[in-house]
């Protein structure tokens, strides 16, 4: 038999969740975010699943975009941090990847390309974030270099929100309308949303939406959890009780040996840990369900191991199931317990993680 830890993945979920995000932008076109192995659900296996149904797919490299252009994805596929090399240009022209120009470097590079290059290029003007991008009063300059190099054959102009997941913050809604006095009267494709952006700022949706989180079914939103946005999670990590014990008061349980028994109890050890991509930093407490009830961490968490509180779960025994996040317990509730996003807890699950379609 093998190891019980197994991430399931619900294919009906995924794309349940991209309808949710055409169903709020609805005359928006669809930029479905894969980067990062398709947030920790594989890259490819996301992608077909999606398949025709999104517009175009967003990577963070070429390494990325080639993974799906060999998994037979045919949809233009955009590259969020641009591009690297001049070298990788006739590439991203023979396959249709489209790369976001956040720096002068870029443009010197597509302005000695080749003339036969047919490139789509995002522009990408920073209206908050500091992250990447030029600022509002240089974009229109960036913008009029582009549009005299012959490789360039089509721009759009894209945003990013720094903090969307607040609505009605101040922040977002002057990225919103410095976004827009950018792209006034420029008669050029536009993109802003997020996942944030696209439950919580109408305002934000223009041509391109670019779904990420609530795709794989977590809430992007503080006050909002997934089911009440109508999303379903997508990957369910699951394993399964391999000990059931009877410690007494007082027992020391795992490393370190600083979580006591505060009385006779039973405790049951789950196949799973940081080396599965379970946070170590998830403190005692935290939820998980065991017979799809829940009950909470003990002690620290190992590389292969936790252990957990059977207090309320008498009859619990070696081989019941164990949900880490997913169906049942939201992986945003695990991560909020962690101090950390639902976005890492995803992306962190480790190769060793057999990915189940269900
Ligand atoms: C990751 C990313 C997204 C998706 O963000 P979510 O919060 O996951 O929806 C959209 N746009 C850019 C530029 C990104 O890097």
């Amino acid at each position: 038999m093998s190891r019980p830890a197994r991430a399931l993945l619900d294919a009906g979920a995924l794309k349940h969740n991209l309808q949710q995000a055409r169903l709020h932008a609805k005359t928006s076109r669809v930029m479905a975010v894969v980067k990062a192995n398709g947030y920790g659900h594989g890259l490819a296996w996301v992608a077909r699943t999606l398949g025709e149904s999104a517009d175009a797919f967003g990577v963070s490299s070429v390494e990325e975009a080639m993974q799906l252009r060999q998994a037979g994805v045919t949809r233009p596929i955009c590259l969020l941090e641009g591009f690297f090399s001049t070298d990788d240009l006739s590439l991203l022209s023979r396959e249709r990847l489209e790369p976001v120009i956040h720096h002068d470097g870029q443009i010197k590079a597509l302005a000695v390309a080749s003339k036969d290059l047919q490139l789509t290029v995002w522009l990408k003007v920073d209206t908050g974030m500091h992250r990447l991008g030029y600022q509002p009063a240089t974009a229109l300059n960036a913008l009029n270099q582009l549009r005299v190099i012959p490789a360039v054959t089509n721009i759009r102009l894209m945003s990013h929100f720094a903090r969307a997941e607040f609505p009605g913050d101040g922040v977002t809604r002057s990225q919103i309308n410095d976004f827009a006095n950018v792209c006034r009267n420029l008669g050029l494709e536009k993109s802003i949303a997020n996942s944030a952006g696209i439950l919580a700022w109408p305002s934000s949706h223009l041509d391109w939406v670019r779904p990420g989180i609530m795709l794989y079914g977590a809430s992007p939103l503080r006050e909002k959890d997934a089911a009440s946005l109508g999303l379903k999670p997508v990957m369910t990590l699951e394993s399964a009780l391999i000990a059931v014990h009877a410690r007494k008061k007082g027992d020391a349980l795992g490393y370190g040996g600083d979580w006591y028994c505060p009385e006779d109890m039973l405790v049951g050890v789950a196949a799973i840990g940081y080396g599965d991509g379970y946070p170590r930093h998830a403190p005692p407490g935290t939820p998980v369900l065991v017979n799809g009830r829940r009950v909470t961490s003990v002690g620290r968490v190992s590389m292969d191991m936790i252990m957990l509180d059977l207090r309320s779960l008498p009859q619990a025994k070696v081989g019941d199931p164990v949900v880490l996040w997913g169906r049942g317990l939201p992986v945003e509730e695990v991560a909020e317990s962690a101090g950390t996003l639902s976005y890492e807890l995803l992306c962190h699950v480790t190769a060793r993680i057999p990915r189940v379609v269900v």
